[in-house]
């Protein structure tokens, strides 16, 4: 599979490690796990979203613009490396912040991901809820446009058939990692939310016929929605690569059991989740994505559903910056 060709600006440090966990291991006595440290790709606190970046950010400035703009929750990962992605390389980056929570909890409004996309120079400006949040950001685009900047719109959580080319790469490092360390592994899992991570993933993995199981643990949609949508982008990201039809629709699957109240809103086994890894492994994870992911991994430990003798891979996707918005949760 040939991605060299498409236009890339390397952002994120790379190949990120490849970790056991035995303590996490040896507490959950099943499975041997371990941890693909995404959350250690570098910029601004490193996160998923920075793989998506290199290829976006390349097309943006292949078509000369001068200005990026997205949008995602408040305490969205997505929206501040792309501020930080556009500080780089010198772009003015403007972001929407839809209000999903409903929270006015002042870290949550303030600190984490906002304190940051603040700092990286960028402008922000809110939303209430259950807008079509790319609708908005196209028609504030426009009104920038008319002011004579060129802007490059990116989707919510980066998720299109160029975004997700960073991991489709991704699964061919992580393929790499296990061929080159003789590490046969049984399943990988990970959060998904907005869609990118999954489907670039199972693109490249069944691009490649690796054989590998996925599961995406998802954090706000319903099941058949998140698998339709995950499957959606899936059939397109394939098609630009040059390799139609890999995907079958039964290779995307979710298990949204973990999500709760909704989208950004914790439970106590996420809150469970996020103060194993920390003191088993002293990992960080978040709130609202690679905290449920977990909560999901160590509930199918404790079922039985992943078993011992197997050799389970966590893809970590970052967030840990969002734990500052979220510390009245942990009170
Ligand atoms: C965005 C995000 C995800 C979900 O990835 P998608 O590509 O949107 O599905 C998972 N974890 C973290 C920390 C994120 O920021």
């Amino acid at each position: 599979m040939h991605l060299a060709r498409f236009p890339r600006i390397h952002l994120a440090h790379l190949p990120t490690p490849l970790e056991h966990l035995p303590r996490l291991s040896a507490e959950l006595g099943g499975p041997e796990i371990w941890i693909k440290r995404d959350d250690c790709t570098g910029l601004s606190t490193g996160g998923n979203k920075t793989r998506k970046l290199e290829w976006l950010m390349a097309e943006a400035q292949a078509m000369g613009a001068d200005m990026v703009m997205t949008q995602g929750a408040t305490q969205s990962n997505h929206a501040r490396q792309t501020s930080a992605a556009a500080a780089k390389l010198g772009m003015a980056c403007h972001i929407l912040l839809e209000d999903r929570t409903g929270s006015n909890d002042p870290n949550y409004n303030g600190n984490g991901n906002v304190f940051l996309d603040d700092l990286h120079g960028a402008t922000r400006e809110k939303r209430g809820p259950g807008l079509d949040m790319n609708t908005e950001m196209e028609t504030v685009a426009d009104q920038y446009r008319a002011k004579g900047h060129k802007v490059y719109t990116i989707p919510g959580g980066g998720s299109n058939p160029t975004g997700a080319l960073g991991y489709v790469n991704c699964a061919f490092e992580l393929v790499s990692q296990f061929n080159d360390r003789s590490l046969p592994f049984d399943h990988i899992v990970t959060a998904t939310g907005s869609a990118g991570t999954q489907a670039g993933l199972i693109v490249g993995l069944k691009a490649i016929n690796a054989n590998i199981p996925l599961l995406g643990f998802g954090v706000r949609a319903p099941k058949p929605k998140q698998e339709e949508n995950v499957f959606n982008l899936a059939v397109k990201t394939a098609e630009k690569i040059g390799a139609a039809g890999c995907v079958k629709r039964e290779d995307v699957v979710a298990d949204t059991d973990y999500v709760g109240e909704g989208y950004g809103i914790p439970r106590a086994d996420t809150l469970d989740a996020i103060r194993m890894f920390a003191q088993l492994e002293a990992i960080l994870l978040d709130p609202v994505y690679s905290g449920k992911g977990a909560a999901g991994l160590i509930d199918y430990c404790r079922k039985g559903k992943f078993k011992k003798g197997e050799r389970i891979v966590f893809l970590h996707t970052g967030g840990a910056a969002g734990l500052f918005g979220y510390t009245s949760a942990f009170a």
